[in-house]
């Protein structure tokens, strides 16, 4: 049918209206073989402009070139539609999908918040059942690994029954534990009929990011009563555990660790460093290191090192720690001393704590933290000419926490998008600090003041109104109006975004 209707497009000299146009497009996008794509092209080439701003047949001259693999031209289409309806942006968004671009998806979804175009059925179908067919769940899993947990949560919750498994589970779970959802992610784990030891740990996880350590003890304790122990649910609860510096908890885990897997070298080798990082991290360096060296040696391993890749010039170029062997060092060195003094007109502060070693003679907090890999390798970025779009660095560890703190002000700092992909997530950081996990600093700032104040704030947070009026009255508690109103201004870019995402 589709072959004849062509035959007929080529052979006769038809003159076409708008209800032709949509039908050679849609028999060319059904073909998209090489006549059609020929046919089809022409087509769109002569189209008169008055036909350019009908939204339908712009919709399915989009579908065609999306069906032809050729995106950049469809994207042209679309940006050129002055008023983009629903349909514009499920044709553009089922064609990235279909075109292994799911990804983008995420940015037009953005886009359709800022523009308040709310999702229809119709779209919904596209995000989840065609994402589905390709890999939908490689890409919802990054909804969770890039923190966007409402998103993840959204689609989730919307998802049909039968689409819905282990891994969707586990998904929504890190999601919601990366953005610092705890309600919605009691309550899932809590719906959730069969509790495998995988999603059991990732509930584990989620309760030890937000220092709940008791309730995430009480989830290990319970499963066990069923299953043989597991060790990457209790590598989790030590991560926590490092997180909020908690030295004696982290003895604890460890020694259980120790004597529940003792065949387990190479994942004892990482809870080793976890814990001698809490020594270091309240400054009790020379216990770290014989913590460390007397665990290595019963272990017989040797520590890994930081390493970060970045693209420099169409190669990949590696970093160590405090590396001593890149020819432009002395020009990267000089990059990060200019780096750190804007980030510091931003507020930032350099965190001791991530400084897990003694420090040698003429060396200081800041050039111990300087000589973290990511930092060359981002410095290595910003002495490139042209400095890239966006920066893209690979790191084989996890990005410690000052590093982290760092790049989101140097992301602000340089108007750069960064994107750095550790051993357990993707961090974006936003040149405009859209992405900023507002949730998780709060947690962290809040946590030093108390454990009380933090679980209260958790059990009560149900709602974004709750939680501004929890954030002015612990702030007043604290007494320190600074604190409030940085706090208020991310929480009410949180709202906004929040109120956004309720809608769709
Ligand atoms: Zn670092």
């Amino acid at each position: 049918m589709s072959e004849k209707a062509l035959d007929l497009f080529e052979k006769i000299n038809l003159k076409l209206d708008d209800v032709t146009y949509i039908i050679g497009f849609n028999a060319c996008a059904k073909l998209a073989n090489d006549q059609a794509m020929k046919i089809g092209k022409k087509l769109l080439d002569d189209m008169p402009n008055n036909y350019r701003n009908n939204n339908i047949v712009l919709n399915a001259a989009m579908d065609m070139l999306m069906k032809f693999g050729d995106v950049q031209s469809a994207e042209r289409i679309f940006d050129s539609i002055k008023k983009k309806n629903i349909i514009s942006y499920g044709a553009l968004m089922n064609g990235y999908n279909i075109n292994s671009k799911p990804w983008k998806c995420f940015k037009i979804l953005e886009e359709m918040k800022q523009e308040g175009v709310v999702l229809n059925e119709h779209t919904c179908n596209i995000l989840i059942g065609t994402c589905s067919k390709i890999g939908m769940i490689r890409q919802f899993s990054g909804f969770g690994l890039n923190g966007m947990g409402l998103e993840a949560v959204e689609l989730y919750r919307k998802m049909p029954n039968e689409l819905q498994n282990e891994v969707t589970h586990i998904c929504v779970l890190n999601a919601c534990s990366h953005s610092g959802l705890l309600d919605e992610a009691r309550n899932i784990f809590n719906e959730i009929p069969f509790k495998t030891e995988k999603i059991v740990t990732a509930m584990t996880d989620c309760l030890s990011r937000l220092f709940l350590f008791d309730e995430a003890e009480k989830l290990i304790d319970e499963y066990e009563k069923t299953n043989s122990p597991s060790f990457i649910m209790y590598m989790c609860l030590l991560s926590g555990v490092r997180n909020n510096r908690n030295k004696k908890l982290s003895e604890k885990i460890y020694n259980r660790m120790k004597s529940l897997f003792p065949d387990e070298k190479e994942g004892l080798t990482s809870g080793t460093i976890l814990v001698s990082n809490i020594y270091s991290s309240v400054g009790e360096y020379q216990q770290a290191k014989e913590f460390r060296s007397n665990q290595m040696k019963e272990l017989r391993k040797k520590v890994k090192s930081g390493l970060s890749w970045t693209d420099g010039s169409g190669e990949i170029v590696a970093f160590s720690v405090n590396d001593n062997f890149h020819p432009q060092l002395a020009e990267i060195h000089a990059e990060v001393n200019r780096m750190t003094s804007e980030v510091i007109k931003l507020g930032y502060k350099c965190d001791s704590s991530w400084v897990t070693r003694e420090l040698q003679e003429e060396e200081t907090i800041e050039s111990a933290l300087g000589g973290h890999s990511e930092r060359l390798a981002l410095a290595f970025n910003f002495i490139q000419r042209p400095v890239p779009d966006f920066i893209q660095i690979t790191n084989n560890l996890r990005i410690c926490g000052d590093c982290h703190q760092y790049t989101k002000l140097v992301a602000k700092a340089r108007q750069r998008d960064i994107i750095i992909r550790d051993a357990n997530r993707i961090h974006h950081f936003h040149k405009n600090g859209l992405y900023i996990k507002f949730y998780q600093d709060l947690v962290q700032y809040l946590h030093t003041f108390g454990y009380r104040v933090i679980k209260n704030f958790h059990e009560r947070n149900s709602t974004i109104s709750n939680l501004t009026s929890r954030v002015a009255s612990t702030s007043t508690l604290i007494n320190d109006k600074c604190f409030a109103y940085s706090l208020l201004e991310k929480l009410f870019e949180h709202v906004e975004h929040a109120s956004i995402t309720m809608q769709l």
